[in-house]
Formats: structure tokens, sequence, C-alpha cells
């Protein structure tokens, strides 16, 4: 892409109304724009990288054996009103009614349609166990939508569900997931630790928060220091036993907020890290709590009905895109993992209109990929594009001008270390293709 052409509104000042860097960084590169308090618009460069994440989430949960579907964002209230959340629900509930006087709302979350859904396409125990999920925009009119998208009102979120037949078929959905994540937030460049959230009235211990650690998070964590060090499982077998994997992460203490435990923290001593964290993702084992108000029983190998034991599992799609800022910048923007970037290379061209620097640049823009790269070949100052390139964070800057040109080389610099080297423009491609 050109970036004379990019559709790319920075900004200069830092927005006042922007109170973590997550934030001021993402109005200032160009990513989003508020349109409503807590509902934004994804500037190109923003849904760009939203997708990326989006990918990711999609790819691991696939691996895991979950199957994509995509539910409308607008929910019969009717639905609610069997499960008998619709009252409960309170005021984070967006209720509309349509012209013929129906009740419907915008959906917060799914497990009354994906239950629905369940119920009236799978009779047969043979057909599980069942994992679906989609990722779909979701509506919370939160009293204090802040902080950008990490708490917007109007979110995207992945959340799976899954149906099986018995506890124990449900503990090992609940442990795919759990790896899932693990993986997940592994190739997004962070380190999320799982923690023990409350279970609600179902009680057990499976519910698991996923946290990454940053001090303007919301949540109050604390954790065993090993945890910030764990490895993340690679070459899972997902249908083999996951408990062990599972156990590993667990068998440490980490809690956050009204789960943490005074006297499990003090016997750490020093190896006890009190910090702030950013929730990331959420898994829940359900229970019959849906199945059961809603009629989702299959017929089970007995011949006899059984109602199906559900667990649920979201991703903050959106809302990571700031936390991986919060973990990923310095003075000068953002820093992307390279999995995430919007672009891999950003190629400056020093002095547009000079014929050789020009030149050099168009072979580069075309030999990387148009798509892989954001060409500065605006008629601009050169600190002005350093800044501007610095700003929107690509792993990668190539650097290339007359006087590097006459000696045979370009400037490569690794945005995350900022070092800087000088090499031919073959090497430049190599390095980079
Ligand atoms: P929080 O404690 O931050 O309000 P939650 O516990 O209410 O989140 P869940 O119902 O567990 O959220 O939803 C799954 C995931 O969706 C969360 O882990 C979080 O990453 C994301 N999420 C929830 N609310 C918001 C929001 N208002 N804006 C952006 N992402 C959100
Ligand atoms: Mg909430
Ligand atoms: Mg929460
Ligand atoms: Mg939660």
């Amino acid at each position: 892409m050109r970036l004379s052409r990019y559709f790319l509104p920075t900004l200069k000042e830092t927005p006042a109304e922007a109170q973590i860097v997550s934030h001021r960084l993402m109005l200032r590169a160009g990513l989003m724009r508020q349109h409503a308090a807590g509902i934004y618009t994804w500037l190109p460069l923003g849904f760009a990288v939203l997708k990326r994440i989006e990918q990711i989430v999609r790819e691991e949960q696939n691996r895991a054996g979950a199957q994509e579907l995509l539910m409308s964002t607008i929910q019969s209230a009717d639905l609610w009103r069997e499960s008998g959340r619709y009252d409960d629900y309170g005021k984070e509930m967006l209720r509309i009614r349509d012209r013929h006087e129906r009740d419907l709302l915008y959906g917060p979350t799914n497990e009354e349609v994906i239950t629905d859904v369940f119920r009236g396409c799978v009779r047969s125990y043979k057909d599980l166990p069942l994992n679906l999920y989609h990722i779909q925009w979701k509506f919370r009119d939160e009293v204090r939508p802040r902080f950008g998208v990490m708490r917007g009102r109007e979110f995207l979120m992945k959340d799976a569900y899954s149906f099986d037949l018995d506890l124990d078929s449900a503990r090992h959905s609940y442990n795919q997931m759990f790896v899932a994540y693990l993986r997940t937030f592994a190739r997004l460049g962070l380190k999320a630790i799982p923690l023990r959230a409350e279970t609600g009235p179902i009680g057990g211990d499976l519910s698991h928060e996923f946290i990454v650690l940053a001090d303007t998070g919301e949540s109050e964590v604390e954790c065993h220091g090993a945890l910030l060090e764990k490895a993340v499982p690679e070459g899972v077998d997902y249908d083999g036993d996951l408990q062990p994997v599972v156990d590993a992460w667990t068998g440490l203490y980490a809690a956050a907020d009204e789960m943490r435990d005074a006297a499990a923290a003090d016997a750490l001593g020093d190896t006890l890290v009190r910090a702030r964290g950013i929730e990331v993702g959420h898994i829940f084992h359900l229970g019959k709590k849906y199945s059961e108000a809603m009629g989702a029983t299959v017929t089970g190998p007995d011949g006899e009905p059984v109602t199906v034991t559900m667990g649920c599992y979201g991703i903050g799609v959106s809302r990571l895109v700031g936390a991986i800022i919060e973990a990923s910048h310095d003075e000068h923007g953002i820093i992307w993992p390279a999995s995430v970037a919007p672009f891999h290379v950003g190629l400056i061209n020093l002095k547009t209109g000079d014929a050789a620097t020009d030149a050099a640049c168009a072979t580069l823009y075309e030999r990387l990929g148009p798509d892989r790269v954001l060409y500065d070949d605006r008629d601009e100052r050169a600190g002005a594009k350093f800044a501007d390139m610095d700003l929107i964070g690509l792993p990668w800057q190539v650097i290339v001008g007359p006087k590097g040109l006459a000696k045979g080389v370009v400037e490569l610099k690794d945005r995350a270390s900022g070092a800087r080297e000088e090499v031919s423009t073959e090497s430049a491609l190599a390095r980079l293709v």
C-alpha cells in the first residue's frame, strides 16, 4: 500500500479524553475513531489488526476441534424468557422493540441462541461432543465505557459453546479450550495467565479467566511468579489427555479480585507476583443451567433422554487490540508483534522525486509485495516520516535515500529493538521476504 493513498488519519496531538496509553495510541496512529460512547469505527489500519487477531483466534479454535458458525446480533427476547435471564440481565442489555411490538435485544452473549440451535438440530449422543463458536459483535450497555476498545459497549467477541453427554467429556471439552487459549494468546505475542475465577452457583473448579498483566488493567491479580515464565504447549494432540497440561498451569496459585486468598498468597513469599491485569478471555463450565431450562436433550446410549452438559468460552477480540498495545509499545508508539502487524514492513523513501531513490523503492515495494508493505512515498520531511512509522509500529522499516544508495546500501531498522543496520537491497529483501 502506498501511504500517499492510504486512509490513515493520524493525530499530532495527544487526545485529551484518552486516559491510557493504548487508547491514546489507537487514536493517534489512526486505528479507530469514536462514534458514540463505547462505540467505534475501525479505520483501515485498525481493522487490519482486528482481522489478523480474529484469524489467529479462529485457527486455534479450529485446531482444537471447534466449528465456526455465525449467529445473528439481534436476538428474540422469548428465548431469554425461557432461560429466565430476560429480567435478570438488567440494564447492560440493549432492548429493542420491532414494528409488531415484539421484544428483541442486541446480543450481549449467546447461550440461549446456541442452545436453541442445538435442541432443534441434535438428537443423538452419537453427535456429541460438539463445540460451536462464532466471532460476532456484542452489545453491553456498560455503566462506564472507557479506555477505548478495552471497555466498549459494542465489541467483538469470540464465543464458543460445548455440548457433552457427561461431566468427564465436558471436562475434556473444557481442557481443549484451556489449551487452545494458551496457544492463542502466545501467538498474539502475549503472556496471558489463567486464573481461577468465580463459578457462581454451579461450583467446581471449571472457570478460568485469562489475564494479561498491565498497569492499566482493571483486575487485581496475584500469582506464582513461575507462571510468567512457563512455556506454552506446542504440537498438542487435542484428542489425547490434556489434564496433565491443565494441571501444570492450574497447580500454581493465581487469582484475581474476590478470588484472592491471603493465606495462599502469603505462603509464596518472594515468589508472589502482585499486579494489575486485563481480562482477555474467560472459560466457564455451565453444567445443565441452559440445557435444563430450555430442554436440550439427546437420546443416550441406552435409549433414554439425557440433558446435555454445556460450557462457554469467550475471547475479547477487539479488547485484545488494546491489550496488545498496552503490552507492546514505547515512547515513540506501538510495537506490533509480527503475528498481528497490519503490514510487515514500512518502506521509507527519504527523497521522493530523486530518480534513483524512487526506482530502488519501487523495486523493493514490488518484490516485498504491496500487501505486506506500507510504502511512505509522500513528499514529507524525513523526520515526520520516521515519527509516523515509529508511531504505527510495523515490525520492520527499510529506509532508502540517495546517500545510502550511492554506497549500495539501504537501512534496515528493527522497530522493537531500534537496531539499525546498513545492508544491500538484496540482503534486505532476503531478510524480509
Ligand atoms: P469484564 O470483567 O471486563 O466486564 P466480563 O467478565 O463481563 O468482562 P465475559 O462475559 O467473561 O466478560 O466475556 C468474555 C470476554 O469478552 C471477556 O473476557 C473480555 O475479554 C471481553 N469483554 C467483555 N466485556 C467487554 C467490553 N465491554 N468491551 C470489550 N471486551 C469485553
Ligand atoms: Mg462485564
Ligand atoms: Mg470479568
Ligand atoms: Mg468474564
